[in-house]
């Protein structure tokens, strides 16, 4: 991965939480390179990998709650993308439904989505792209262009099509298409954070460990970058920012405070 004062770094990021898991190394290499960094993410969060630990246990999670939940995560993210040294106004804000991105694409790409976490059927949240907007595959895809055009990165940072995560493999074939109408598919590299039951292996803090390839990246490159060891601290203070997820997942978390990050330039497996 080239990185220098040319470099215009776009983390793509499905929930407010992913980029600082699979990307504070780069994105502090970057700035140090003197390059630029933006970040994009493409929910707020507001159904939320928290729907498996917390809703699960607690039904009575109502729809305001979870609006409440999401703007909190995204003040979250600008004080992690702070302690990273990303400017505030490269943070965008796209504010679709969580849990929604593969459905826009594969039932909601017209036709208009309601979410069953918020019952929002439009970009409600204050400082997001596009306010009012109605929650549909076509118009993200739009608000995604306009970042691109905004941002015009020479390398990007999205997830793997492999990772587990509905909402990430949507969010990388959202990244590939629009990169690939561009003629610039070359300048995506991928990562992995629901890489498996029980990865990262093993769970929790254990910095001085190198991340290990994630089981459903079988068959990708997944070659590492190393991080230097005050680049680590800082991922921990970005990551130890998001005080809503420390609360239910701090392990998981915390397993991507490691000696390395790690990056595919494939996709897919195969060429
Ligand atoms: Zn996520």
């Amino acid at each position: 991965m080239l990185m220098t004062s040319a470099t215009s770094l776009l983390v793509v990021s499905p929930h407010p939480d992913d980029e600082v898991l699979c990307c504070s190394g780069v994105i502090q290499r970057v700035l140090h390179a003197g390059g630029h960094v933006s970040i994009v993410w493409l929910t707020s969060g507001d159904g939320s990998e928290l729907d498996l630990l917390v809703v699960e246990k607690s039904l009575l999670l109502r729809p305001s709650k979870l609006r409440e939940l999401a703007l909190r995560r995204m003040q979250e993210s600008r004080e992690a993308a702070a302690i990273l040294g990303v400017p505030s106004d490269r943070l965008y804000f796209l504010g679709y439904p969580d849990r929604g991105i593969l459905p826009l694409f594969t039932d909601y790409y017209i036709t208009t989505y309601r979410s069953r976490f918020t019952t929002s059927t439009a970009v409600t949240y204050p400082g997001t792209l596009s306010p009012g907007r109605a929650y549909t595959g076509q118009n993200l895809e739009h608000d995604f262009e306009t970042v691109l055009d905004k941002v015009r990165p020479t390398l990007v940072l999205a997830p793997s099509p492999r990772d587990s995560h509905p909402d990430h493999r949507a969010t990388g074939l959202v990244t590939i298409r629009a990169m690939a109408q561009r003629n610039e598919l070359s300048r995506i590299h991928y990562w992995i954070v629901h890489g498996g039951e029980f990865w990262p292996i093993p769970r929790g803090y254990e910095p001085e460990l190198e991340m290990t390839p994630a089981p459903v990246g079988h068959g990708l490159s997944q070659n590492p970058f190393k991080l230097e060891a005050d680049e680590e601290q800082r991922k921990r203070r970005a990551i130890s920012a998001y005080h809503t997820q420390m609360e239910v997942m701090s392990s998981f978390l915390l397993s991507f405070v490691r000696t390395t990050e790690l990056y595919s330039t494939n996709p897919m497996p195969g060429n």
